[in-house]
């Protein structure tokens, strides 16, 4: 009899060791996906953190480049925005006033700066204004009547 009650207890204990196996087991295999996913997570953060370095260090070059006074850089040569004006020979800026391209009624187009100094010339002062590369005239008085090229300025 109690022996009965003694391996009646070791099975309960035995029954409580495996559902705690079970669950250990359970806990372990979450632990591990989480832990893959982090991994997972890190490694995709390093590859786009490459691509950032990479590309600060391409703006670096490029910034050295133009201390030094060497050439435009490259993102600027290869753009479409390297139209420049055709009297300063300037690059259009769309952001720094007297430096947008301004188109005329011909279809030319010169940067707001040059064609306020054009038309202030004694010759044409007073008049409308007149293009500095075919010399048509314009029905507007001001550069900031003539509409802006953007097309020149992308
Ligand atoms: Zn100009
Ligand atoms: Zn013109």
């Amino acid at each position: 009899m109690l022996l009965c009650v003694e391996s009646d207890i070791l099975w309960k204990r035995l029954g409580v060791a495996f559902r705690l196996r079970d669950t250990l087991r359970r806990i372990l295999a979450r632990e591990r996906e989480a832990g893959e996913t982090a991994v997972a997570d890190l490694e995709e953060t390093r590859r786009q953190l490459h691509h950032v370095t990479a590309r600060l260090r391409q703006l670096e070059e490029e910034r050295e480049q133009m201390a030094l006074g060497w050439a435009p850089p490259p993102s600027v040569v290869n753009a479409p925005a390297a139209a420049a004006c055709p009297v300063c020979t300037d690059h259009y800026q769309a952001f720094v006033p007297g430096r947008e391209a301004r188109i005329m009624a011909c279809g030319h187009s010169a940067c707001g700066e040059c064609l306020d100094s054009w038309n202030k010339q004694p010759a044409r002062s007073n008049g409308p204004l007149h293009c500095p590369t075919c010399r048509f005239s314009s029905d507007v008085y001001t550069v900031e009547a003539l509409p802006r090229n953007f097309a020149l300025m992308q």
